[in-house]
């Protein structure tokens, strides 16, 4: 079950720091999303789309689900109808599907772009270059259906602090970056998806305004 004193901990923490707390539910039974439901908590993340295909419809309503986890495009479709906020977007490939099952389902769906910051090759996301070129090109023009709210990032798994903390960093320049490049008008680009269990308080530090944490709150 959930510990719910370290999530109010966590919650009152971050809403200190005018950040979201995306509770990280991947794995966990039902029970365990109901009883930090009832708890207050909102906003969930998964990372897998089958996986939020089997959950989504047997708990609450008004539950504000968000993809973290790599997405295929043709899984898009499935969650397309109640996706809340995806993060993971990649490639250009990905948010032309996303944008048509948006107009399909006569939406708007939020993205965030994810930003390759690790260290690790293994994990997905695009370098700064790729982004620009993709809000550069004319088909981005085009979708009506999306729009791209902030960036997401996943620092190196390691215990060391400074590598993760300069990673976050890049995170934040390259969102200062594409701001001022792309969105300067744009108030609703506003988002740094950035920090986990191990490293949440590092990342509000560095600027992050939305952490996503699993093991920290269900592992009790
Ligand atoms: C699992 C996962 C998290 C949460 O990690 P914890 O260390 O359990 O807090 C955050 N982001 C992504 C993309 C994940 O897959």
């Amino acid at each position: 079950m959930p510990n719910l004193p370290i999530y109010h901990q966590v919650a009152t923490y971050l809403k200190e720091h005018q950040a979201q707390l995306v509770a990280v539910s991947k794995t966990k039974p039902i029970e365990e999303i109901q009883a930090l439901y009832d708890a207050g908590q909102r906003v969930f993340g998964e990372n897998r789309v089958q996986e939020l295909r089997e959950k989504q419809p047997i708990l609450a309503s008004d539950i504000q689900w968000h993809l973290i986890g790599h997405l295929q495009s043709n899984k898009v479709k499935y969650i397309a109808p109640y996706i809340h906020l995806i993060h993971s977007v990649d490639s250009i490939k990905l948010l032309a599907e996303i944008n048509k099952q948006a107009y399909k389902n006569n939406r708007t769906i939020d993205c965030l772009l994810q930003f390759h910051i690790a260290t690790e090759s293994t994990k997905f996301g695009l370098s700064l270059e790729e982004a620009q070129e993709m809000l550069s090109s004319e088909a981005y023009e085009s979708y009506e259906n999306i729009r791209i709210v902030g960036v997401m990032g996943m620092a190196s798994f390691t215990d060391n602090h400074q590598q993760v903390r300069q990673e976050f960093k890049t995170l934040k320049g390259i969102f200062d970056e594409l701001k001022k490049q792309f969105f300067e008008k744009q108030e609703s680009f506003q988002e740094i998806s950035m920090g986990m269990s191990g490293d949440y308080k590092v990342a509000i530090e560095e600027g992050s305004t939305m952490v996503r944490i699993g093991s920290l709150l269900f592992n009790s």
